[in-house]
């Protein structure tokens, strides 16, 4: 994984998706840690009270750990809180702990309570490539902070029914932010997950999100894989846990298509078929 441009300035992507169980943190911890072993430096930032991303990263998260909650609530600085990720160079993690679920309510009486998050990123120091941004399944001030925070949205949609309802609310939220709060936030990714070519229901749906969002959806979809949803059990992404199998290669080459596409330069899509 060497050669991939560098981005010329931190790409912060918002990984959201109101509805749960669409594989936004899977989506998040695996480009992440793919972005990584390409050689970027990437921070995982874990926005979501369960704390699923530090948990599938192996971050120790537990009540008393310093976490992204002290950072918004409590002005703690982005590097008190950051964690290196075991086993993958360059990944880091500022996990989320159960106090998080109380600050969407306790954000609401802070002064700049849209853009602590913003902030506290633009505080930090140490040089990063990407941050990647993982949503809880709602659209409250924790994700117009991270909405605030980022340029780009990249929204996971699982093949299955439904797989559009709720889409645009998310995105006229997208716009509500570019609106009044952030002008360079747009939605630049589109990654379809959890992708089973073999039902006719999956390739309909992909077809339809291809149709409305041509220039935004990813030529590599992730497919529906058991090594994938059994890595975070072992505080791993499937990097680590089984780099050889089919959902590895998959978020290796959905990260270098983001890359690529980031800096502009044509993604030849061969690769992106192989790995289906
Ligand atoms: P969200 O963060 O949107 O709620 P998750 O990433 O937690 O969604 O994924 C929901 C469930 O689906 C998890 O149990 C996860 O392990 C599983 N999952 C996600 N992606 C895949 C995949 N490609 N193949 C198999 N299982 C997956
Ligand atoms: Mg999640």
């Amino acid at each position: 994984g060497e050669g991939l441009p560098k981005p010329e300035q931190t790409r912060v992507m918002v990984v959201a998706n109101q509805k749960g169980g669409v594989g936004k943190t899977t989506s998040t911890v695996n480009l992440a840690a793919s972005l990584a072993l390409h050689g970027a430096r990437v921070l995982v930032i874990d926005l979501d009270p369960q704390g699923n991303a530090s948990t599938a990263l192996g971050i120790d998260h537990h009540a008393e750990v310093p976490s992204i909650y002290d950072v918004l609530i409590d002005s703690k600085p982005l590097s008190d809180v950051v964690q290196p990720v075991r086993d993958v160079e360059g990944l880091f993690c500022a996990p989320a702990t159960i106090d998080l679920a109380g600050a969407e309510i306790e954000l609401v009486s802070l002064v700049a309570r849209e853009s602590r998050l913003q902030r506290a990123i633009q505080a930090y120091e140490q040089p990063l490539d990407y941050v990647l941004i993982d949503c809880p399944p709602s659209l409250g001030l924790l994700t117009v902070n991270a909405m605030v925070a980022g340029q780009e949205v990249l929204i996971p949609i699982q093949c299955e029914y439904y797989a559009l309802e709720g889409l645009g609310q998310l995105l006229r939220n997208v716009e509500l932010v570019r609106g009044h709060l952030n002008p360079e936030l747009h939605v630049s990714t589109i990654l379809l997950t959890m992708y089973d070519g073999r039902t006719r229901l999956a390739s309909q749906v992909a077809e339809e999100v291809r149709s409305h969002f041509a220039k935004e959806v990813l030529k590599t979809s992730i497919p529906r894989s058991v090594r994938i949803s059994e890595a975070p059990s072992y505080g791993q992404t499937v990097l680590t846990y089984d780099p050889s199998s089919s959902g590895s290669l998959s978020y290796l080459e959905a990260a270098r298509e983001i890359a690529l596409r980031g800096a502009g330069v044509f993604y030849d899509a061969q690769h992106a078929h192989a790995v289906d």
